[in-house]
Formats: structure tokens, C-alpha cells, sequence
């Protein structure tokens, strides 16, 4: 059996990023740039306004105290100016309009004597003038060719307001994953069912939707597969024309666990089978490699919270791979636990806890959690934390390696 950690760096081995390729603008949130980026031109493309007010040349201020100039234009932004302002001369500016040639100093509007009703004169104060006062110039932000975002960036809303700011509509990333879902079993239930005996709703197809989108894939659910080899095969057959497939249910070692021997019939090539974790110890995977198309494929255990926390350890793992991250694997933080428990059996438990960022820092209160099936207790949490069983008892106080479920 692997370990949490040798299961991770399989993963990280055997999964390969996808193809980078030209994602439009507006969908580029949250993947990962392929490409070294730099200006295409300077930023601001123009000498520009920063304040409403007044344009002037600000040598012609030296001697004097106030000055009355004629107003030669008004230029708001977006538009050309078409006066050259001399030193008996103003123009009229607003923020973010050109500075016209002969100008280099904006007034702001408060620091005038100037008349709506009057409009072909300003008086300015000489200590409202210095050269370059509220001009900002062409490229002194960026200049064309400089760097601007470098491959490997996650490509946040900053950077997709600074990749618009220059023009890049279509931005070359790393693609986001597709991940097939199928559940597996006879007891399945649709969520709008009553209940009837032996039977159970399917949760893990809802659950793994959600957890696949909040992790930046597309899912794409294929139902639930009945628990015979016909059946399967079918949904699998489906399943592999995706980056990834996720089973959930049929790995263990029950007599209708069909999963890894329609796996390998598939041309699935297992990499690993169970591993020493709690919950989670069942799960399968492994891979479909062919010349023009690779799917890389989880066998999850059925019971919900050993699928959910399979997960969020291994799934996102491999999907970030994918997806261009350079550390891929689930990069844990040390909180306070608030409570004392107790570690039973050999292995690695990851624990359902409420994880809150308090004065001292992050804390994490386990919840009341019953195991593996027992998901409507992981409503309380909101990630989990990492009990080792060679620790055993853990004192309120103890700092423990802590996940939060979260977006990214
Ligand atoms: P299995 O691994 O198929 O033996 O399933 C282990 C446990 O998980 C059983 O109690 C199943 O009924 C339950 N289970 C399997 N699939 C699902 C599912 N899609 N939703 C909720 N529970 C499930
Ligand atoms: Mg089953």
C-alpha cells in the first residue's frame, strides 16, 4: 500500500499538462498562463490628464502671481486635441484626455478662478503650476517590449484587467480539464426519489460535480452505472474520451466491485490500489495512454466522505498538474486544534474540521464526525486536518497540517 505522499508524487508523474492553447479573454479566470507575456506598447499610450482642469505651459508662470489665460478648447478623454497652448493659453481637460503639445502641467478645477458663464478665460494661481504636476507620460508605467506576466502565472482578475489593458483578447493557457463523472451501484437512487428499502440516494454525483467546477474543470456527469460488467463497460467506454474519469463506488473487495478489472478491460493501466489513509483507503488509479488522446482515471471509494476527501487530496492533484501548476500537489497550513481527540487505527487520518482564521491565527475544531459514510456531519466543516496515528492524543493547542475546501 502507498502512502498519502508516494500516491501524490505518482500522480504528479504520471499525469501531463494538456496542450496549450488560445483561451478567449473572458474565460481565462483561473488557468494558468503558458506563455512568457510582454508589452506590446507603452502604458499610458499617451501623455495623459490625471485630474479635471486646465492644461497650461508651466514656464510661463515663473514671474508672475496670477494669470489670466484664454481658453482655447475643451478636451475630454477619448478625444484629440487640436490647439497648441502657448503661454498666454489654457485648455480645458478632464481626466484621462491628452495632454495637448505646448502643455506640461494640469491645474486641477479647484485651484482656478474660472466662470461656466464665462468660459474664454482661467486665472491660475503661479503656485498652482510646476512642470509635470498631474501629467502622466506615455510608457512610464510599461514600456513596449518589458515584461508583463510570466508563464506559469494563475491568472487572477489583476491580471485579466491587465491582459484587456493591452489587448490581449486571446490569452495562451494551459486548458481546463474535463472530468467525467460516473457513479456506480444497484442501491442508487435519483436525489427526487422516495425512499424505498436497500435503496440510498446517489449524493456523490452532485458532490463531485461541485468539487470538479470549484477545482476549474468542466464536468460532465454521465449518470449512474448499474453494477454489471454490461453496464459498466458502456459508461466507462464513455467516460474515456475525457481528460479524466471519475468512478465512484465498486474498488473495494465486494463481490459486485466490479471497477478495476472493467478498468484494465478498458485498456485502463492501473498505477495504484488502496493506499494507508483514513477515509480513502480503497481508491484506484490509473491510466489510458494512446497515441492522440490520454485519460487519466480515479476509481473513488462509494462511501461519500472518503470520495470527497479522495478528492480534494488526489483528483485536484492530478487536475492542477494538468492544468500547468508548477506545485500541484495540496499545500497544507499549520492550524491550532481547539479540541483533544484521539487517533484510532495505523493510519493517516484526514479529519472534518471547521478551520477559522482567529487573533492567534488559523484554528481548526474537529467536528462531530462519524467516518467514512458519515457525510452530513462534513456540513459543519469547511476542510480538514491531518492526524498522524503515531501522535495518538491530541491536546487542544497542537498544531496540525490543515486543507480548507476551497475554491483554489
Ligand atoms: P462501494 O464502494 O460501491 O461498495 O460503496 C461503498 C458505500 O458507499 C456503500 O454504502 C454505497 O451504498 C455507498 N455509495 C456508493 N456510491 C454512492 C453514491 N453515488 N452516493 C452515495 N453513496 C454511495
Ligand atoms: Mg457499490
Amino acid at each position: 500500500m502507498l502512502t498519502v505522499e508516494e500516491a501524490l508524487a505518482a500522480i504528479v508523474n504520471h499525469v501531463i499538462p494538456g496542450a496549450a492553447t488560445a483561451t478567449p479573454l473572458a474565460d481565462s479566470l483561473h488557468l494558468v498562463l503558458a506563455e512568457d507575456l510582454t508589452t506590446p506598447h507603452d502604458s499610458p499610450p499617451f501623455d495623459k490628464s490625471m485630474m479635471d482642469g486646465f492644461a497650461v505651459a508651466s514656464n510661463g508662470f515663473q514671474a508672475t502671481a496670477n494669470k489670466t489665460l484664454r481658453v482655447l478648447e475643451t478636451i475630454t478623454a477619448g478625444t484629440v486635441p487640436t490647439e497648441v497652448v502657448a503661454p498666454d493659453t489654457a485648455s480645458r481637460i478632464m481626466t484621462g484626455a491628452i495632454i495637448p503639445d505646448g502643455a506640461d502641467c494640469v491645474v486641477p478645477i479647484e485651484r482656478v478662478i474660472f466662470d461656466e458663464a464665462e468660459p474664454q478665460r482661467v486665472t491660475i494661481a503661479d503656485d498652482a503650476v510646476s512642470a509635470e504636476r498631474h501629467v502622466l507620460r506615455q510608457g512610464v508605467l510599461a514600456e513596449t517590449g518589458q515584461s508583463l506576466i510570466k508563464a506559469g502565472t494563475l491568472l487572477e482578475p489583476q491580471h485579466i484587467a491587465v491582459l484587456a489593458e493591452f489587448g490581449v483578447a486571446q490569452v495562451p493557457t494551459f486548458q481546463r480539464p474535463t472530468v467525467a463523472i460516473l457513479a456506480t451501484g444497484d442501491e442508487l437512487l435519483a436525489i427526487d426519489q422516495p425512499l424505498i428499502p436497500g435503496r440510498i440516494r446517489n449524493s456523490n454525483e452532485p458532490m463531485l460535480i461541485s468539487q470538479a467546477i470549484r477545482a476549474n474543470a468542466r464536468a460532465i456527469p454521465l449518470g449512474v452505472a448499474k453494477d454489471n460488467r454490461d453496464d459498466l463497460r458502456s459508461h466507462i467506454t464513455a467516460g474515456l474520451k475525457h481528460n479524466f474519469l471519475l468512478l465512484s463506488g465498486g474498488v473495494s473487495a465486494g463481490t459486485l466491485d466490479l471497477v478495476p478489472s472493467e478498468l484494465a478491460a478498458a485498456g485502463v493501466q492501473q498505477v495504484f490500489h488502496k493506499i494507508e489513509i483514513k477515509p480513502g483507503k480503497p481508491l484506484w488509479f490509473g491510466q489510458l495512454k494512446t497515441s492522440d488522446h490520454n485519460c487519466w482515471v480515479f476509481g473513488l471509494p462509494g462511501n461519500p466522505v472518503s470520495s470527497m476527501v479522495c478528492f480534494e487530496l488526489f483528483v485536484r492533484t492530478a487536475l492542477r498538474k494538468y492544468a500547468g501548476w508548477h506545485s500541484p500537489t495540496p499545500q497544507p497550513t499549520l492550524a491550532r486544534l481547539t479540541d483533544s481527540i484521539t487517533v484510532k487505527g495505523g493510519r493517516p487520518i484526514y479529519f472534518p474540521c471547521k478551520l477559522i482564521l482567529a487573533d492567534e491565527g488559523l484554528q481548526a475544531t474537529p467536528v462531530a464526525w462519524g467516518g467514512s459514510a458519515d457525510l452530513r456531519s462534513t456540513a459543519d466543516a469547511n476542510g480538514m486536518c491531518l492526524l498522524r496515528p503515531q501522535s495518538q492524543a491530541y491536546a487542544p493547542g497542537d498544531m496540525v497540517p490543515a486543507i480548507r475546501w476551497s475554491a483554489m
